[in-house]
């Protein structure tokens, strides 16, 4: 699943993007809950200029709850508008379709004055790979999406999905890169399974994790792995999860690589409870 991008591909994905943008009032940009700044594209706004933007925040059923809500009031402090949704268990057209209109109040507000037509609004959704962009595409196409424009002969045109009387989306989501400078952008693209384990190394995936649960998860983990509380050391604590577990070589030695393994495993399989790997003050720090 994991592509590579080179600057020929950016370039042709920020081209067709921007063709696409005069076709819609508005840019759905879709992020992953647990990690919305790790999952953003680094030039959205400078390619979508002035467009109005909804973030939405993706898979917020698997982040940690209070950290979301930061993560809304952190938009919200910027005039960003933003909502949370779970695209793969829950029906998000209400909240959509409701976010867009006020977004756009004023817009369609002047084109009745105008004496236009009234018309429904025109959406597209934007982000980078795996945050959920087909997921919610079928979630919003409640399952008859189009499919009209592979019969031959017929030109591959843009499609709309009718999801609402108000409200139209293009069919294709644009897919952007992800941030490639930033390390640790990489290790959270790593841990929440956006981007093959093989590309970074699993053992430093793993410390990176291990890392921000000591600093962020301390009693979740000392629940799972009945672990002493002593984290002053990670790789003792990885020693210490593997001797609990039971992963010995002979001789007594630890398995680290099992140790890794079924930490990432029991990580992304919410073992571990509802996670986000990414607060609002981590990026502030940074910046
Ligand atoms: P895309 O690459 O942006 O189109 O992402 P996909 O729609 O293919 O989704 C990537 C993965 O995330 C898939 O395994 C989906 O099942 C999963 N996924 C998408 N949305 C959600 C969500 O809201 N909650 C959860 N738990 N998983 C989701």
């Amino acid at each position: 699943m994991t592509v590579q991008w080179f600057p020929g591909h950016m370039a042709k994905a920020r081209r067709q993007i921007q063709e696409k943008l005069k076709l819609v009032d508005i840019v759905y940009e879709l992020l992953d809950a647990r990690i919305p700044y790790s999952s953003s594209n680094p030039m959205m706004n400078e390619i979508i200029k002035h467009k109005p933007k909804l973030i939405i925040l993706n898979k917020a059923d698997i982040a940690d709850a209070t950290v979301t809500q930061q993560w809304v009031n952190y938009f919200k402090q910027q005039n960003q508008p933003v909502i949370t949704v779970d695209a793969l268990h829950q029906n998000a057209i209400k909240q959509i379709v409701e976010a867009s209109k006020e977004i756009l109040k004023e817009k369609f507000e002047k084109e009745k004055a105008k004496g236009l037509r009234p018309r429904p609004i025109r959406a597209m959704i934007l982000g980078i790979p795996n945050v959920g962009k087909s997921t919610l595409t079928n979630n919003l196409a409640k399952r008859k999406a189009a499919q009209t424009g592979d019969r031959p002969g017929v030109t591959k045109a843009q499609q709309w999905i009718k999801v609402e009387k108000e409200l139209e989306l293009l069919d294709t989501p644009g897919v952007l890169w992800p941030k490639f400078e930033d390390q640790r952008v990489g290790y959270n693209l790593a841990v929440t399974g956006a981007i093959k384990d093989t590309i970074l190394h699993l053992d430093d995936i793993i410390l990176y994790a291990l890392d921000y649960l000591i600093n962020n998860y301390p009693e979740r983990l000392i629940e799972r792995y009945h672990l002493s509380g002593e984290f002053d050391d990670k790789v003792a604590v990885l020693e210490e999860i593997g001797r609990k577990r039971g992963f010995l070589q002979s001789g007594g030695y630890v398995d680290y690589d099992k140790v890794y393994e079924i930490l990432l495993r029991e990580i992304r399989g919410l073992k571990l409870g509802r996670l986000s790997f990414e607060r609002p003050i981590d990026i502030k720090k940074e910046d």
